[in-house]
């Protein structure tokens, strides 16, 4: 048995509850800011960027079952239906074709429960995601704040930040991505490997022209387009079900959302040492340029895959670095842990890195909501973490099997 654990009520009006500090105002750290304040815990969330928009957040997420059961969980109701009356409903399935787009095959995604709550697969603007997540959040998340570090003494957890500032609370959650200094420090032996593969990701508008230029087939989840030499488009539709801006005056007026048009997320992939550019390079090139590399790698290809990339939105071009989390066998717990990308950072290969996430955040809130019916603290830390290990390093190993199958990315070590 545990030693039971006291709390230290950093703030004693909130409630017996622990204070929660959480590092990252990501997907899973704003999820699980929404949990907790549902569930009546006291949270503070720092993020190190100075703002919402501060820095581009990627394009399309494809919510599976895991993140969609989370956001059912700790959304308020009237955020949750403007997810499922926004998020696209592409059909649940991956379809391949070769660079001169002849069909190579269908993969039929798991559909268990398309049920009364949402489909199992949807897919969502990530930038509409993460508005709708930081609704509600005024007090909570505090932007600007470049955590460096933590201290532990006894139950209390200090975080501190770049500007010479600290946090307090009784438990501190790294959500700060692939890069956290959270891991860092509380698991120095858990790794992050470059799996030798770039992404070249960027928006095109799906007009109506283009929308009939393309086959049926590729309004899908997603859209693996594999050419020679370990080349590869994916092309992936999000269509919205009902405008942004109309659904949240009908459904959640305090959630502030701007027109958007549909689109197609579309990247290109292959290895580094393929595309005869360095990364310095990647990163100092303008959209113009990324475009035009890509353009060179697919002569030859089918022209609607060329025409689709010749419409790239030039300014939503940037290049990403793939890397993966190595999973490490389990640690001891303690009131320092971690969720999402921070601990199994994967290959997008699976798209399922927000997914778990996700799942993650949700788990995290019910482990210490169940304080609140006599669980200790470190009971409950311990068998939240169990489960993410286990699932968040399958998916890691996963998503890293697809990425060496696809750009002939290298394998995970061991
Ligand atoms: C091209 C691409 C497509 C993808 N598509 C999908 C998909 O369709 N479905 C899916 O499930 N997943 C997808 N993923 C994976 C997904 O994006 C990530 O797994 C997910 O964003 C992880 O969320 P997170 O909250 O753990 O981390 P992040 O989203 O990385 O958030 C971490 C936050 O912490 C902040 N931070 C970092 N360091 C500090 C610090 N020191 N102090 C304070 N704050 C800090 C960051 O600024 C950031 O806001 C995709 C990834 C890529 C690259």
């Amino acid at each position: 048995m545990s030693t039971p654990v006291r709390y230290v009520l950093i703030n004693p009006e909130a409630s017996l509850f622990p204070h929660v500090v959480v590092i990252g105002a990501g997907l899973g750290g704003l999820c699980l800011a929404q949990g907790l304040r549902r569930a009546g815990i006291s949270v503070a969330v720092n993020e190190r960027d100075t703002a919402e928009a501060a820095r581009a957040q990627g394009h399309r997420l494809h919510i599976a079952e895991r993140g969609r059961w989370a956001l059912s969980e700790v959304l308020p109701p009237q955020l949750f239906s403007l997810v499922r009356a926004i998020a696209g409903r592409p059909a649940s399935q991956v379809t391949g074709f070769d660079h001169q787009l002849r069909p190579t095959g269908v993969f039929t995604l798991d559909d268990p429960a398309s049920s009364d709550v949402m489909p199992a697969h949807t897919v969502i603007d990530r930038r509409v995601l993460r508005r709708i997540l930081l609704t509600g959040l005024d007090d909570v998340v505090h932007f600007g704040r470049c955590c460096v570090g933590y201290d532990r003494d006894g139950e209390v957890v200090t975080a501190r930040f770049a500007d010479g500032s600290t946090a307090q609370g009784s438990v501190l959650v790294a959500a700060d991505g692939i890069g956290s200094v959270i891991r860092a420090q509380r698991l120095p032996n858990a790794r992050v490997v470059d799996s030798r593969t770039r992404l070249i990701y960027g928006r095109v508008p799906l007009t109506p022209e283009l929308r009939d230029a393309l086959p049926p087939t590729m309004f899908s989840v997603f859209n693996s387009v594999a050419g020679p030499g370990d080349r590869f488009v994916g092309i992936a539709p999000v269509e919205y079900r009902e405008q942004p801006a109309a659904a949240a005056v009908r459904l959640a007026p305090e959630v502030a959302l701007e027109p958007a048009l549909d689109t197609l997320a579309v990247m290109f992939g292959r290895r580094l040492d393929r595309l005869g550019c360095s990364d310095q390079e990647l990163r100092a090139a303008s959209g113009r340029e990324l475009r035009d590399l890509v353009l060179e790698q697919l002569a030859g290809w089918h022209p609607l895959v060329t025409e689709i990339v010749e419409r790239w939105t030039l300014s939503t071009l940037f290049p990403i670095r793939i890397r993966s989390s190595v999973p490490i066998p389990p640690w001891p717990t303690s009131n320092v842990t971690l969720l999402g990308d921070a601990i199994h950072a994967m290959s997008p290969a699976a798209g399922a890195g927000a997914n778990i996430a996700l799942r993650d955040a949700a788990a995290l809130t019910r482990a210490l909501a169940e304080i609140l019916t006599g669980r200790t603290l470190l009971a409950a830390i311990g068998d939240y973490e169990r489960a993410m290990i286990d699932e968040g390093f399958r998916m890691v190993r996963l998503s890293a099997a697809n990425d060496t199958r696809t750009l002939g990315a290298d394998p995970l070590p061991g």
